[in-house]
Order: C-alpha cells, then structure tokens, then sequence
C-alpha cells in the first residue's frame, strides 16, 4: 500500500508558512525593520517602490553576518535570538520566531547584502525566481541589506488581494511611524519611489513625537510617568482639548513591542470619564514596561496581540496613572498676545497618511477653540507655575483679604466693580472682596495668583448642570422644582414619542410630566435649575438637542440627555448675573470634576500671565 503521509519540501512548506507572516508589503517592512533593530542598528533606511509591490529594501548599519549566518537566516526557524523556551521570559529583542526572512525569501525575489565591521569580505546571497540561490563575495558597506523585490510573484492569490498602491503605502508608512516612535535613539529614513519622505534624526523620544506627529504635539498632550517594581507606564495622552474622534491614534507599545490591547484602551479612555464626549477617543502615546514573564507576546506571528497574567491590575493601574496626570494637570490654556509667534501655534498634525485623518484640525472642537482665539492667542502651556488647586483655594478664600491685592483702587475701577453688584451685595463687599467682575454678560474675570482668570459663563454652567443630571439620573433621587400651575402642552406626534422613550430619565433628572391622550403632556415638576417660565421651551429645547446628539455614535442615553440639558438649561452668553451668583458659579465649577472643558471638549476657563501682561506694558 502506497504511503499517504509525507513531509513537505521545504519550499512549499515555507510558502504556507509565508502566509501567516506575509500579509502585505508592510509586514515585510515590519519584519525588516525589526531585524535591523535587533542588529543594533543606528541607521535604518527604507525603500520602497510602487507601494512595496516591486521592491522593498532596508538597509542598516547594525552588526551584520558572516557567510554561515547568512546562509542560515534564511532556514526556517533559524534564529539568533534565543536558544531555550526560556529565554522567551528575558526576551529584548523583536524577533524569536525565526521564521520571516524564510516566509518572505519564499515569496519573493529575494537579495541580501551583509558585512560584519571586524570582516574584510562581505557576504550576497540572491535567490532567483525559480528558487536557485546564487553566493558571491564583495565589498559592502558595514551591515546588513535585504533587497524583496516582485512580492507574492509566485502566489498570485495573495498577490491578486493586495489592495491599491495609496492603501498599502498608507500601512506601510503606519508601520514605519510605530516603529520609529518607540527608537528614538536610531536614525530613520523613509524613501517612497525617488522621494524621501521622512528623515527621523536620532534624538529623544519627545523630539520624536515632534517629528512624527506635529511640532507642537507637546501642547496638545499631558504627560503621564509612574514607575514601579512590577510595571511602569511612561508617554502622553491627550489634553482634553484635544481630543479626535478617532480610533486609529493610539499607539501602546509594551516593552518597545507596539501592541493593541483592548485593556489598556478601555482603560485609558475611562479615565477620561466625564471629560470626553461620549464616542470621543483620546489620543495617546504609552509605553508600559513590564515583566516579559508576566506577559504573552507569543500570541501570533504578527505579534500584535498581548495577554496579560493580571488584566485586573494593568487596568486599574493604567486608569489611576491616567486619571492622576489628568488631575494634576491645569488644563487652563495660557493667553498671551504675542503675535509673532501665531502661526506656530495651530496644532498641525504632520502629514500622517494621504487621507489627512490625523490632522487636529478635523475636530469640531479645536476649530471652537480656533474660531474664538485663533488671532490672537497662543495655547502653550510652558509655564505650570500654578497647579488650579491653590487658584481655586485662592477664588473660594473669603476670609483673607490680605493676600488679595485689589487690582483696581481708584474711583474708576470701583464704578466698573459696582456696576455688577447689586445694593445689598456691596455691604458684603468687604468681606469678601477677591475681584470678581462680569465682562459683556458673557465672561467672568477673575484675579488668580498668576494673573487674570476668565471664564466662559454658560460653559462654565453647562459643566455644572452636565455632572449634576448625571448624578441625579443615576442616583434616582430626583429633585423636583414644583409648578404652582401646571403646564398643559401640546406636542407634536414625534415629540410625544420621544418623552415617552425618555420618561424614566427624565423623571430621575427632576421632570414630572404627565401624558395625557392625543399628544398632550402636562409638565407638573422641572429639575431646579430650570428658569421659571421657560419650562416649556427648555423641555422642548432638550428633544431637540436630544435628537442632534443621536447622529453622534456611541453616545448612550443617558449621556445625552445630561449633555442636552446642561446645554438648554445654563445660563446664556448675554444673560446677566449677579456677583453672587457669579461667585456661586466658579465655586460650583471648582467642585465639578472637570472645571476645565465643558461637556463638548470647549474650554471653560483661560488665563492670561501676569508675565505676559508685564510683557505687553513694558515692564520686563
Ligand atoms: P528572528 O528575527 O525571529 O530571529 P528572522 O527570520 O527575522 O528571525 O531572522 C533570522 C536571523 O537572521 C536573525 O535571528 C538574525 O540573526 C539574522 N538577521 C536578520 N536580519 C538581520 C540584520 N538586518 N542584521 C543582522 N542579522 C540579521
Ligand atoms: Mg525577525
């Protein structure tokens, strides 16, 4: 009887495997790089043609082979790396499968170029289309290059799945960035047909995100460092301003591996809570470092999924160290009036990809930001001198006017200060006499340590009004403001639908509303904070912004509601209040678990230096 069962030669059974760890032109610029990396190279350059499809070349400056290590790299599972399954738990090197210059000799014309430094000679070896390998010797510079050319030439299936030229480029170039973020210390260079397209010089890792992502990056994000025995996180997440609506911009990188670990993600964007608009998703750059004993890279050839031996613990330790820079952070945007430098200060996303997604600019809420400042202000947070705890100590102080030098003496500044209070707060004035003052009904100025504080009025409410819906919708303890007369209303037929979709919340946000036939509701209750004679309109209002929201994906019910009726029910731009209530105001904001940015990712409250002040009059 004939035998069934027999072993593969070694070129089919490295084309099969090739399919595992060739996918695409960017996993063979992933495995290259890598290898040059693990060869302790300080220059890397990359080039491609026709996105990879003709060739795909890396050249390093790294340890380089000899003629025996050169010809065996391309044997399945031979390996440098490591010798016993245990070294798997010391590993500090990308590669260890010793599987991907065979996958991808097996799929390719294939050409490598090799010279160790303490080698007079250097080594080729070319492995022709019908599989023949050629040896020669020859004069190369110190290193290593690999030269793939006409990629899945002898696979057409996989070749016929390649997608366009702009597509696989784009995931190339991913590759390249994630890369290269996480080795600042080695100099990469990427080359696209004749162009070069980036020129990463050797540097800091801060000077990398620069170089990557835009020259300001470093204004838009927060740093977050914490070390410990079992792990440690360093990198930057984004200021809350900052944020893009984008799954695609996270880059975690455990022990240099850039990985995705839904943990990690889940974890950082949770504590974002209350910050974020639902659906919004931070931008962040984190590198963990952790127990290679702890972790399972070994998960799949591409290495990118990571398991965790205590997902519990990375997850709350990644969202208290996220949550803690977020604290620690005063995220009041600094204003200064320096004109020169405004150009600088748009926050311009380096071309990432050819579709631009990267760009800040793409978020409603920067170009808020923009709308409102973009003249004359400059975002830069150089200076921290102040964390906003001791200004909001300072803003809350009644009790100590001594350290509160009053801005205004004369008799001018008095009228402006008078003009805002009423009679009877001014008998309180002196004790409680910090500079408080309304500019246009819209803004409250305010004096700080540091200089001037101003605050947006009603975004500084809709905060507010945002976290107490939310507490009171999950508390289920609503409180109720009732109607002397109760409001008979007719709705349309849609609106009728709608409260009746929402009755639950809105009876726990402090709405009691009763549903009569043919579309009339009686409106008994409203939550306090609802003006006295505007119920109607603001429950009205409230569907309407209710229905806006919906088009935003990933917002849930709740979330929008506390979002429509912060917005509907703050007090306006325009509305004028009074010195206590204004004193109320910051107060209550200051108590708020994100008195900087409102519930839309706007910002509440910006100050200007006194430094910049002094700069402007001439007295620096
Ligand atoms: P792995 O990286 O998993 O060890 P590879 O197939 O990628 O497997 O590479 C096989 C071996 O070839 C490596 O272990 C290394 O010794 C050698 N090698 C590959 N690329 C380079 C390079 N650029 N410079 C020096 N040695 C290299
Ligand atoms: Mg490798």
């Amino acid at each position: 009887m004939l035998k069934k069962i027999k072993i593969l030669p070694d070129n089919i059974a490295n084309k099969i495997a090739a399919g595992e760890v060739v996918q695409r032109p960017e996993s063979v610029v992933k495995e290259l790089l890598e290898n040059s990396i693990d060869a302790e190279a300080k220059n890397i350059e990359l080039f491609v043609r026709r996105a990879g499809k003709v060739l795909i070349q890396v050249v390093d400056d790294g340890t380089g082979m000899n003629k025996e290590d050169a010809l065996i790299c391309l044997e399945r599972h031979a390996t440098s790396k490591i010798d016993t399954f245990d070294d798997l738990n010391r590993l500090q090197t990308y590669g260890f499968r010793g599987e991907a210059l065979s996958s991808i000799a097996a799929v390719s014309i294939f050409e490598l170029k090799t010279e160790r430094k303490e080698d007079e000679i250097g080594t080729l070896i070319r492995i022709a289309e019908d599989g023949q390998i050629k040896l020669e010797k020859g004069s190369f510079a110190k290193g290593t290059s690999i030269a793939v050319k006409n990629l899945f030439f002898n696979t057409p299936a996989r070749r016929h799945f390649l997608k366009s030229n702009a597509t696989e480029l784009k995931h190339i170039i991913e590759t390249f960035k994630k890369i290269a973020l996480c080795n600042s210390k080695i100099h990469f260079k990427m080359w696209n047909d004749d162009d070069l397209i980036f020129d990463f010089d050797s540097g800091e890792f801060e000077d990398r995100m620069k170089a990557i992502f835009a020259d300001n990056i470093l204004d838009a994000v927060i740093e977050v460092k914490e070390i410990t025995d079992y792990i440690s996180v360093k990198g930057f997440v984004a200021k809350p301003t900052f944020v893009m609506n984008n799954k695609g911009v996270q880059y975690l990188y455990i022990n240099n591996r850039y990985v995705i670990s839904r943990t990690v993600n889940h974890a950082v964007f949770s504590a974002y809570e209350n910050i974020l608009a639902k659906g919004d998703y931070p931008f962040f750059v984190l590198m963990l470092t952790i127990d290679p004993k702890k972790i399972d890279v070994n998960v799949h050839p591409a290495k990118l999924e990571v398991k965790f031996d205590d997902e519990k613990d990375i997850y709350s330790f990644i969202r208290a160290v996220v949550k803690k820079s977020l604290g620690h952070y005063d995220h009041v945007p600094s204003m200064t009036f320096d004109t020169s430098v405004e150009n600088k200060e748009r926050l311009r996303f380096n071309s990432f990809n050819k579709t631009g997604k990267n760009d800040f600019s793409d978020r409603p809420n920067l170009n808020n930001v923009h709308g409102n400042f973009d003249r004359k202000s400059v975002f830069s947070e150089d200076e921290i001198d102040l964390l906003f705890g001791s200004m909001n100590k300072e803003i809350k102080s009644t009790s100590s006017p001594s350290n509160l030098t009053h801005p205004f003496d004369g008799n001018y500044s008095k009228e402006v200060y008078h003009s805002t209070m009423s009679t009877e707060e001014t008998t309180h004035k002196g004790s409680n006499s910090s500079f408080i003052v309304l500019l246009h009904n819209k803004y409250i100025l305010s004096q700080i340590k540091s200089g001037l504080m101003i605050i947006d009025q009603h975004v500084a409410h809709e905060r507010i009004l945002y976290e107490k819906a939310l507490k009171s919708m999950s508390s289920n303890m609503p409180f109720s403001q009732q109607l002397l007369f109760s409001q008979k209303v007719h709705v349309d037929p849609a609106d009728y639908e709608l409260l009746k979709e929402l009755e639950n919340h809105l009876n726990n946000l402090g709405f009691e509303i009763k549903f009569l036939n043919k579309n009339t509701i009686v409106i008994n209750g409203v939550p306090p904070d609802v003006k006295v004679g505007l119920e109607v309109n603001t429950l009205l209002d409230i569907l309407n912004e209710y229905r806006k929201n919906q088009r935003q994906k990933g917002l849930d019910v709740k979330d929008n509601i506390a979002k429509s009726y912060s917005c509907k029910a703050a007090i306006k731009a325009g509305d004028k209040i009074s010195e206590h209530e204004m004193r109320l105001l910051v107060d209550q904001l200051f108590a708020t678990s994100m008195p900087y940015v409102c519930p839309h990712g706007r910002p509440i409250v910006i100050k200007i230096p006194l430094e910049e002040l002094d700069k402007r009059f001439g007295r620096t």
